[in-house]
């Protein structure tokens, strides 16, 4: 089963993320600041990140610049979610590591469509 994790400060988002995610069939572990994202990588090792950029703290573009600069993690694809929503701020979260970007509010079938585009090919790995 492909797991993801779910980087998300806002409890409201974080359980609605979860629980539309375990319906399409991912398994989901769960993260509320940028630290526990980090030593939740390690442990649960997922195959995909979905990053909120606005972590207090810190933040969700110093935790992908983190994971993309650990040679263990570099290879996890992260979707970074954010209301910021001007070019600049896509750069920023691209320029960060980000894989892909998407604002908030989170459009959902778009979302799923981006996630399947990144593990779809290999939802069932033997
Ligand atoms: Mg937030």
């Amino acid at each position: 089963m492909i797991k993801i994790l779910v980087v998300e400060d806002n409890e409201l988002n974080r359980d609605m993320l979860t629980l539309r995610l375990q319906r399409q069939g991912y398994e989901v572990d769960v993260a509320a600041t940028g630290e526990e994202a980090l030593s939740k990588v390690e442990q649960y090792k997922p195959d995909l990140i979905l990053m909120d950029m606005s972590l207090p703290v810190m933040d969700g573009w110093e935790v992908t610049r983190a994971l993309k600069k650990n040679s263990d993690t570099r290879s996890i694809p992260v979707i970074g979610l954010s209301a910021h929503a001007r070019d600049i701020d896509i750069i920023k979260g691209l320029d960060a590591g980000c894989d892909a970007y998407e604002t908030k509010p989170v459009d959902m079938l778009r979302l799923l469509e981006v996630i399947q585009s990144i593990v779809g090919n290999n939802k069932n790995p033997s």
